[in-house]
């Protein structure tokens, strides 16, 4: 085993590894190749950042592209990305024509390698259209959908529906967000890297150094949501939620803090809307981090007592995820991936509205027993469900399956 697969393996046990090595060994010859629209900033980049990394330590030939787009490409994809989520917005004709030649002038860069490659995993709908301009490929097209589609606008699903359809198989985060296609689905939630920056453990002096640097004060209670400033996200309502268990807890104090995505046109005037309802509280810390402050993210989450991820809309919610990690029980919106990782009473609270979130706060922070109960379930509950490795074998098992769908029998050395 290599140094890197040996960390991994103490924190998952020799055995999970062992596993992944032996679907890499059927795989090794095989070229794979992942693609997305942005390179920083959301859930895709950090899986990512840490999956093609891991899959090319077990010998799996893996490489990560990025397409490129202008401003009118992803205004329309996150267009795309809200009425998949429920929205219902029409996308002018023109855009939809947009998106197709800024596929098609991607398709031209990435032809060769996507054509060649035995497995191509598609993220989202950004890149989705690519296959429609690689008519030789070879491989096997997979397309993966992080987005909550449970309910997705329909003229917009059409539209999404007419490329995806010619893939060999999708990938949903969970059962109740898959779409019928004339391929197979299949159910693979997200997951953290626990080796990662934003998820290793931090030093009592990295960890201090991060609280005086964003004045947070270590005797007073905290709340922390760490989020791209999203509508989605509810950014604003974890305020008013803040406001009114602050009315009990006067000392309470919230950190917001998100960054810029490349692929995200909106988190400018959302911004605006959380600045407005912070207003001149000196309790209220809104952080504008750059895309490589894991450290900082990681540190703000263990300084945080309770995480919150007050989303009205969310896929998974990966940040939910770091949190329970943490150790840190999370009132999380009673919606879509939270739904998997928060689990009512047990690793933190669901809620629906800021008087919700208000009340679990006020609960929470006047028994630390439970906070610290909850805490504890909430990280081994991510072990055993929500780390890369478990992930990446899924995606090995699912590549296995779709080389060798027709094999009856499959033998693991
Ligand atoms: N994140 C970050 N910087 C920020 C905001 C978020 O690094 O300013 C990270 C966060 O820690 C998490 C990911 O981006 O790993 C967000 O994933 P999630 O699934 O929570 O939401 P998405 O942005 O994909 O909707």
């Amino acid at each position: 085993m290599t140094t890197m697969l040996e960390s991994y393996a103490a924190v998952t046990g020799a055995d999970v590894i062992r596993h992944l090595q032996q679907l890499a060994e059927i795989l090794k010859d095989k070229t794979v190749v992942h693609v997305n629209s942005t390179r920083v900033g959301g859930g895709v980049a950090e899986i990512l950042d840490k999956m093609v990394p891991l899959s090319q330590e077990l010998g799996i030939n893996t490489r990560w592209e990025v397409i490129t787009g202008d401003s009118e490409f992803y205004q329309c994809t996150k267009s795309m990305h809200n009425a998949i989520q429920g929205n219902r917005v029409t996308i002018p004709d023109s855009l939809l024509n947009h998106f197709q030649e800024v596929n098609e002038q991607n398709a031209n860069q990435l032809r060769s390698i996507l054509e060649e490659a035995d497995f191509v995993f598609i993220h989202d709908p950004q890149p989705a259209a690519l296959l429609k301009y690689c008519s030789r490929r070879k491989g096997k097209w997979i397309w993966r959908c992080h987005i909550d589609a449970s309910h997705p606008h329909r003229a917009t699903w059409r539209f999404i529906d007419s490329f995806v359809r010619d893939y060999d198989a999708s990938i949903f985060s969970l059962p109740q967000y898959v779409q019928v296609f004339p391929h197979p689905s299949y159910i693979i939630p997200p997951s953290i890297d626990p080796l990662s920056d934003k998820n290793i453990d931090l030093t009592q002096d990295e960890l201090d150094s991060v609280r005086i640097r964003f004045g947070i004060n270590s005797e007073a209670p905290m709340i922390a949501q760490i989020s791209r400033f999203d509508r989605f996200k509810d950014p604003v309502g974890v305020i008013e939620a803040y406001k009114l268990a602050k009315c009990y807890i006067p000392t309470l104090q919230l950190v917001m803090a998100g960054g810029r995505a490349d692929d995200d046109p909106e988190g400018e005037a959302v911004l605006k809307e959380v600045y407005l309802a912070a207003g001149d509280d000196p309790n209220i810390k809104v952080l504008l981090l750059p895309p490589d402050a894991h450290r900082t993210i990681n540190a703000l989450q263990r300084l945080a007592d309770i995480v919150v991820q007050k989303s009205t809309k969310e896929g998974f919610g990966l940040t939910v995820t770091e949190g329970l990690w943490k150790g840190k029980p999370v009132i999380g919106g009673d919606t879509g991936g939270i739904r998997l990782q928060v689990i009512n009473f047990h690793t933190g609270f669901l809620v629906n509205t800021p008087e919700g979130a208000a009340l679990r706060i006020r609960y929470l922070m006047s028994q630390k027993q439970k906070m610290q109960e909850m805490g504890l379930k909430g990280k081994e509950f991510v072990r055993e469900n929500f780390l890369l490795t478990r992930q990446l074998r899924e995606h090995l098992t699912l590549m296995v399956s779709l080389q060798y769908g027709g094999i009856d029998r499959i033998e693991l050395s």
